[in-house]
């Protein structure tokens, strides 16, 4: 299995409306990112590419919810970075028997490998390795994509 590159890097903030502009005003980039409200996954969150690198900003709505429970161990910052990789299957396998814990997905309640709209993915624990979360995702070729997660067609 080979790490392929980052697909996207989750930053948790205190508040996604102040973070963002913030990003706009510094960086001069994310101009027409927006926050939006994810009800399943429990937060208020803004996506933007830096290259081929998304980063989201990712505000809790409660005080014990991941980003805010983050917050409030280490402050504001990386939450987890979004390795893609070739083959999931392999990827968590070779973590595993090195010694990784598989965490569930906050936003599906299942831990291990599952369906995302752009991929399978996984979350490791936290402590596979130092200074930042695991989550893996094999990004769906060309026909892979589960029905559930295809748009209808504008006409
Ligand atoms: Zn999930």
């Amino acid at each position: 299995m080979a790490v392929l590159g980052i697909k996207h890097l989750a930053i948790a903030v205190s508040n996604v409306d102040e973070a963002l502009a913030q990003y706009q005003r510094f960086l001069g980039v994310a101009a027409d990112a927006k926050p939006r409200d994810l009800a399943q996954a429990g937060s208020r969150e803004a996506h933007f590419f830096l290259g081929d690198v998304q980063i989201q900003l990712c505000q809790s709505y409660e005080s014990d919810h991941r980003f805010a429970r983050h917050i409030a161990q280490h402050g504001e910052g990386l939450h987890h970075a979004c390795l893609s990789v070739d083959d999931i299957h392999d990827a968590v396998e070779r973590s595993l028997a090195s010694g990784a814990r598989l965490k569930e997905c906050k936003s599906c309640q299942v831990t291990g490998i599952h369906e995302h709209p752009e991929g399978w993915i996984a979350f490791l624990e936290g402590d596979s390795v130092p200074g930042m979360e695991i989550e893996y995702m094999q990004v769906y070729r060309e026909g892979e994509m589960p029905e559930r997660f295809k748009k209808p067609r504008q006409i």
